[in-house]
């Protein structure tokens, strides 16, 4: 039988009670979610998958994961609500997938770890399955495993196995709805202009979750904690210099009052240079170099590969007194004491939760 996935909390479950009620029955898992979004995120859920499916000793397929496809079959329905017509395509699109490579792989039978999802309709979900057995003459095989309990059973289960428990379906729509519903920072459709990983970022997951499974394969015991912090995100921000945008690095935890304002830089001590608003503070690539013991020769080559964001708080703890201040610390090339500027920095500051592991023993 070969079994869509759509996730490791879904299939790690799934997998294990269709196996009791098919003993006889090969299970491969199939991996076709194009709808995930971003790609990270897409990454981040495979990752999870391939590791509950080798403890399962389950082998796995993964498909293509052809999102424009995707993008451009639900254009016009971008606002429907969740268990609507853009789920209805949804679910279409990864069962006919699925029909397909069965035919492919010659399997006889397919089902989904959709159908245990507690936000699915398995209406909906049998609709689907139904009209794919009439168009490519493969069986679909509807189970609930959600009743009597199996839904907390499944939870219970992810959590042991600490499995990567997300919390949007996965479709940009959906995740956008969501956010705005919680009033959250959709972070998750945040990319930096360099390639720096962000806390609490996708790409920071992806490599506690790759650690993690090191950790496993190296049989060294581990916890993953979780503790509550301020996040932040630099959204857009530039120097200008007498009218003209130079090259500029912001650092992490820089915030204005308003997005904008003007200044003029009026005092020097040692390597920091003070401007006359929002208590600026700026220093040159020299220092900065000097500070993360680099030899960045232009602002655009830190974008090109930049330092670590723990190195750059560091190097911010090294310039300003108070850990927790949100000073706006710029770096430039070089500096100019006559000239007037301008800077726009738009930022957000929000509560968050950090997973990290901790090794025990
Ligand atoms: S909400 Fe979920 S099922 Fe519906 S379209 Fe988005 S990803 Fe697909």
């Amino acid at each position: 039988m070969l079994v869509h996935i759509c996730c490791a909390v879904d299939s790690h479950y799934f997998l294990q009670k269709l196996r009791d009620r098919f003993p006889d029955e090969k299970l491969t898992g199939y991996f076709y979610d194009p709808n995930i979004h971003p790609y990270s995120e897409y990454r981040l859920r495979l990752l999870d998958v391939q590791r509950s499916c080798r403890m399962l000793g389950i082998d796995l397929v993964e498909g293509e994961y052809d999102y424009e496809g995707w993008l451009e079959a639900v254009r016009g329905l971008e606002n429907e609500p969740e268990k609507g017509a853009r789920c209805d395509f949804c679910f279409d699109n990864r069962l006919e997938s699925t029909a397909q490579k069965a035919q492919e792989l010659g399997e006889r039978r397919i089902t989904t770890t959709l159908l245990t999802s507690p936000k699915k309709s398995i209406e909906q979900l049998n609709e689907a399955g139904r009209m794919m057995q009439r168009k490519y003459g493969v069986e679909f095989v509807t189970v609930d495993f959600r009743q009597k309990g199996g839904t907390q059973e499944q939870f219970a289960m992810a959590k042991e196995e600490k499995l990567y428990h997300q919390d949007y379906c996965g479709c940009l729509y959906a995740l956008r709805m969501q956010r705005d519903q919680q009033q959250r920072l959709a972070d998750e459709l945040f990319s930096p202009i360099s390639a720096q990983i962000q806390p609490e970022s996708i790409e920071d997951r992806i490599a506690l979750y790759e650690r993690r499974m090191q950790l496993e394969e190296e049989g060294v015991k581990y916890r993953i904690i979780r503790e509550k912090f301020l996040n932040y995100r630099l959204l857009r921000g530039f120097v200008k210099r007498s009218g003209e945008v130079i090259p500029s690095w912001i650092l992490p935890y820089s915030t204005l009052k308003r997005k904008f304002t003007k200044f003029r830089i009026v005092e020097k001590v040692e390597d920091l240079y003070y401007a006359n608003r929002e208590d600026i503070v700026i220093i040159t690539l020299d220092y900065y170099n000097q500070l993360l013991d680099k030899n960045y020769k232009k602002i655009e080559d830190i974008v090109k590969a930049p330092p670590t964001f723990e190195e750059e708080m560091q190097a911010r703890s090294k310039i300003i007194y108070n850990f927790m201040s949100l000073t706006p610390v710029i770096v430039l090339e070089n500096i100019d004491e006559n000239a007037p500027h301008q800077l726009s920095l738009e930022a957000h500051i929000y509560e968050d939760v950090r997973e990290h592991l901790a090794t025990l023993g």
